[in-house]
């Protein structure tokens, strides 16, 4: 744990916004029983020389912290303001009892303001006894350092909303994107491990394409790429793994990378 350059990336979901299988749904998929068809809301942990980041704390973020055993965050970095990345804020709690400090969230200033609205008691003047104790820390496109480790933000675009992926040393992290310029591609190359978001085979109007990403995917040609925030329409992950390039692969939520 505390080796120097040690990296463990776990994969705490890999599902679209209303997870897989969504609720009701009766879908050949949804109906799945390989553990590797159900998808919490979209969120990776990062062990990094012994620190902990999270990035984004979904609906699910509690099951997700329990599930993967996390007891610790160094740092909580949001991609972006969209609730299947933000819903789980309130439950930060726990880290501050344990902790018994202030959580470190990273965001810029636009999911800053969204934060705002969505958690108004979190930054009241007078805050009712028990709430989350946050220190945010604004964040542009450029290098930053949490949890003293250096971080550097990959601008995306989901739709017309600019979203931030982001990399860490050889491991690089990106959802919600459907558009990534040639200038925010540059600083994705030579990574060996990338994370892109695949959300169906259909066309959408925010998210890659399981095609999209995976011509995406060769383009850059890290050694190993894996996809996440899938829909229950992308089919069954084993199905979907065998027809994939070598190096691409479906991520699945327990995941772990060691780098
Ligand atoms: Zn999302
Ligand atoms: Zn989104």
């Amino acid at each position: 744990m505390s080796d120097p350059f040690f990296m463990k990336i776990t994969f705490l979901g890999t599902g679209t916004s209303q997870g897989v299988p969504p609720i009701g749904c009766m879908s050949d998929v949804c109906l799945s029983s390989n553990p590797k068809d159900k998808r919490l809301r979209a969120s990776i942990h990062v062990e990094w020389d012994g620190k902990s980041i999270v990035v984004d704390a979904g609906p699910d973020f509690r099951y997700q912290m329990i599930r993967a055993g996390i007891n610790r965050i160094d740092a909580l970095l949001f991609t972006h303001e969209h609730k299947d990345h933000t819903a789980g804020l309130d439950d930060v709690r726990p880290f501050n009892y344990i902790q018994n400090e202030h959580i470190q969230v990273y965001c810029d200033s636009r999911v800053l303001k969204a934060l705002e609205n969505q958690y108004d008691y979190i930054f009241a003047e007078f805050k009712y006894p028990g709430v989350p104790l946050i220190d945010f820390h604004e964040i542009k496109n450029e290098l930053f350092h949490a949890a003293d480790k250096p971080i550097i933000p990959i601008e995306v675009l989901h739709y017309k909303l600019p979203v931030f992926g982001f990399r860490f040393g050889d491991f690089v992290y990106i959802t919600d994107a459907n558009f990534i310029s040639d200038i925010e591609i540059e600083k994705i190359k030579g990574c060996k491990v990338l994370v892109l978001n695949a959300l169906r085979r259909e066309s959408h109007i925010s998210h890659f394409t399981l095609k999209e990403a995976t011509d995406l995917a060769l383009k850059i040609g890290a050694e190993n790429t894996y996809f996440t925030h899938m829909s229950h329409q992308i089919g069954f992950h084993d199905e979907v793994c065998a027809e994939l390039p070598d190096g691409i692969e479906l991520a699945y939520d327990g995941l772990e990378i060691i780098l």
